[in-house]
């Protein structure tokens, strides 16, 4: 299927663009720079289709990804002031905000430093971290259905829960930001980047927490107490520093992550009586 020149021709490997470096090739591969390419691929390809931020929380299967991926592109990437609000494109990263924010002393989503992240994934999956998500500093957000239209929707319209909100079959567009002046935030940010690199695993690849917490446990504690860090199958491991993460060695496959996953389930289970839920997406 060709879209004028929209689709890529040459074959993309999605390992190349998840964060913990696994996954086959795609059939369909189109890249969105703007909304009249978006328009088109959308109206010319199944509703049933995969949107890619920057592939922090996925885990795809190495075999050939059959369901049409869709990436927002270029025009989909900027900032503007726009009356007392911060306009952002769903594929900025997060990274370009938070220097934004710094060049601007702008506090408000402060705690999510060092992310790997575009806007439009943090706010489908409603990221979180030391206590702030992004749909806190939310005022309202540009999304476009699977079928075309585009509306616009305030944060009170939207439901937002522990790594879910009701956007997720729905493609953001943009979003709108309250910001307030930030104190010393350079500071602020330094702490809570510290903070991360010595809690999360950033040595080697992978897409972050696999599992959920709740707010009777937290996962990588269970995980940890049943003596699972270190434990590997191929190039899978479960993370010497953070029983949460599963890292890519070097060659790791689907199948090894998907094998210490039910592992690590199996035991909580046995010994807690926890069934553990994912937060990471699966393309299968
Ligand atoms: C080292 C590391 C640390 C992490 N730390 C944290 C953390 O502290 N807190 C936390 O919450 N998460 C964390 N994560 C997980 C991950 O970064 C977040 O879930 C992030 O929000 C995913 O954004 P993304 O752009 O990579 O989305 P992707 O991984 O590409 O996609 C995730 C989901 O969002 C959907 N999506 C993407 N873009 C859009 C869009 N424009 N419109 C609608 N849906 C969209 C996708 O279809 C998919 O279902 C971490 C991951 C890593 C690798």
């Amino acid at each position: 299927m060709s879209l004028g020149g929209i689709k890529l021709d040459k074959k993309i490997s999605l390992s190349n663009y998840t964060s913990i470096k696994i996954g086959g090739e795609a059939k369909y591969f189109y890249i969105a720079d703007n909304f009249n390419d978006l328009g088109n691929i959308i109206s010319n390809i199944d509703s049933d289709f995969y949107l890619l931020g920057k592939g922090s929380n996925l885990l795809v299967t190495d075999n050939l990804v059959k369901k049409p991926v869709v990436k927002l592109g270029r025009d989909f990437s900027y900032l503007r002031e726009k009356e007392n609000l911060l306009e952002i494109g769903a594929s900025t990263p997060l990274s370009f905000l938070i220097k934004y924010c710094l060049e601007n002393n702008l506090s408000g989503v402060d705690n999510l430093v060092g992310i790997p992240a575009t806007i439009g994934g943090l706010i489908a999956m409603n990221a979180s971290s030391f206590g702030q998500s992004i749909s806190s500093a939310l005022v309202e957000v540009d999304v476009m259905d699977k079928r075309g239209g585009i509306k616009t929707l305030k944060r009170e319209e939207i439901t937002f829960k522990y790594r879910f909100s009701s956007l997720q079959e729905d493609i953001i567009l943009a979003a709108r930001l309250k910001l307030f002046s930030g104190g010393n935030l350079k500071l602020k940010l330094s702490e809570f980047l510290s903070e991360r690199l010595s809690r999360q695993d950033f040595n080697f690849p992978s897409c972050g927490s696999v599992f959920k917490n709740s707010l009777e446990f937290s996962a990588g504690f269970l995980i940890d107490s049943l003596q699972l860090k270190g434990l590997r199958r191929g190039d899978a491991q479960i993370s010497q520093r953070h029983a949460n993460f599963i890292i890519n060695l070097g060659a790791a496959k689907y199948n090894d992550v998907d094998y210490l996953i039910q592992k690590i389930k199996d035991q909580i289970y046995k010994k807690y009586s926890i069934i553990l839920q994912e937060e990471i997406k699966r393309w299968e």
